[in-house]
């Protein structure tokens, strides 16, 4: 059995042969057995020829597809591929498994979930306007990190809304944590002029959060609603970066890219790491800049207790005598060249 063939046969053709109905980016309802989804939270992973559904949080490989989908084990799946898309037998129907609703997937139903269709749909009619770029280069990000992380702004809520609602029908819109209920019904959760920063995972958009655009303090951050971020910008995990920089927020992720490290950012109240992430960042060098507060010590001393339990062994940046964060280093080093 020639492995590295069989995981390298396209997962599109294999995902709708199995019954997908997918976008052409890749994401449509998942129909994997016991979820009965009615939100598109399954996604291929075309850079790794892989799957992920954002909801049942399963997710591998064409071969993991097959066996999950016609509940064969391994060597049965390999077996199957082979035959169908291997110069074997190409007559051999796919089993499909029942899709009935299975108790289990009562649990998914009508609960806030990631769509990237939208959050991609959203940030293609969201382009960044003068006002939003020139906020965010007085903080020090130039024109090329904006570019680099596809910051959008919202032009008008009312709008955006009213366009979304067509295409996407409330309830839709509701799962992907985007309206809420207001005085005169409902209303996009992200405001006019705020901007937006997506979430990249294989190029899908799978979360976005807003920012005012900007000094006023009031309602600074906004995420979907009932959706906790994850990590930012872990993107970069896939480049060749030797060193990542493990940094506290949007602003500093963007002010680390402009001091040309390669970062991730952990952001809200959910900081841990997941395992996926950690195995990412084995055999890589780690820094962490945590923020010079009580806070940002505790996070750091955390992260690395976290990493060190895996073997990665982690470097604890320190900021200069009276610089908060990254986003005033970076200001500071700029007003000093
Ligand atoms: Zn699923």
């Amino acid at each position: 059995m020639d492995l590295e063939r069989i995981k390298s046969i396209p997962i599109a053709t294999v995902a709708a042969d199995l019954g997908f109905r997918l976008s052409p980016r890749g994401v449509g309802r998942c129909r994997l057995p016991g979820h009965d989804d009615h939100n598109p939270s399954f996604a291929l992973r075309t850079r790794h020829n892989g799957f992920q559904c954002f909801a049942c949080q399963r997710g591998g490989s064409v071969i993991d597809l097959a066996m999950i989908m016609m509940s064969m084990d391994f060597t049965q799946a390999c077996g199957w591929l082979t035959g169908r898309y291997l110069g074997g037998n190409r007559s051999t129907a796919p089993r499909l498994p029942q899709i009935a609703s299975a108790p289990a997937a009562a649990a998914h139903d009508g609960q806030v979930a990631p769509d990237p269709d939208i959050y991609g749909w959203l940030l293609d009619h969201s382009a960044i306007r003068s006002a939003g770029c020139a906020y965010l280069n007085s903080r020090g990000i130039s024109a090329a990190t904006i570019d680099h992380f596809r910051v959008g702004q919202v032009a008008s809520r009312e709008a955006l809304l009213s366009d979304a609602l067509k295409r996407f029908g409330r309830e839709r819109l509701e799962r992907a944590g985007l309206v809420a209920a207001g005085r005169r019904g409902i209303r996009l959760v992200f405001p006019s002029g705020y901007l937006l920063f997506p979430f990249f995972s294989d190029g899908l958009v799978v979360y976005i959060q807003a920012r005012r655009a900007d000094e006023g303090r009031d309602y600074r951050w906004i995420c979907p609603a009932k959706l906790l971020p994850p990590p930012y910008n872990l993107d970069v995990l896939d480049g060749p970066a030797g060193t990542i920089t493990i940094c506290e927020g949007i602003t500093d992720v963007l002010s680390a890219h402009e001091l040309r490290m390669a970062p991730i950012g952990v952001l809200g109240a959910a900081r841990d790491l997941s395992a996926t992430v950690i195995d990412r960042l084995a055999r890589r060098n780690v820094a962490i800049f945590s923020d010079a507060d009580r806070a940002g010590t505790a996070l750091a001393q955390r992260l690395r207790r976290q990493l060190a339990s895996r073997g990665i062994t982690v470097v604890t940046k320190r900021l200069p005598p009276g610089i908060n964060d990254l986003n005033d280093y970076l200001q500071s080093r700029q007003a000093h060249a």
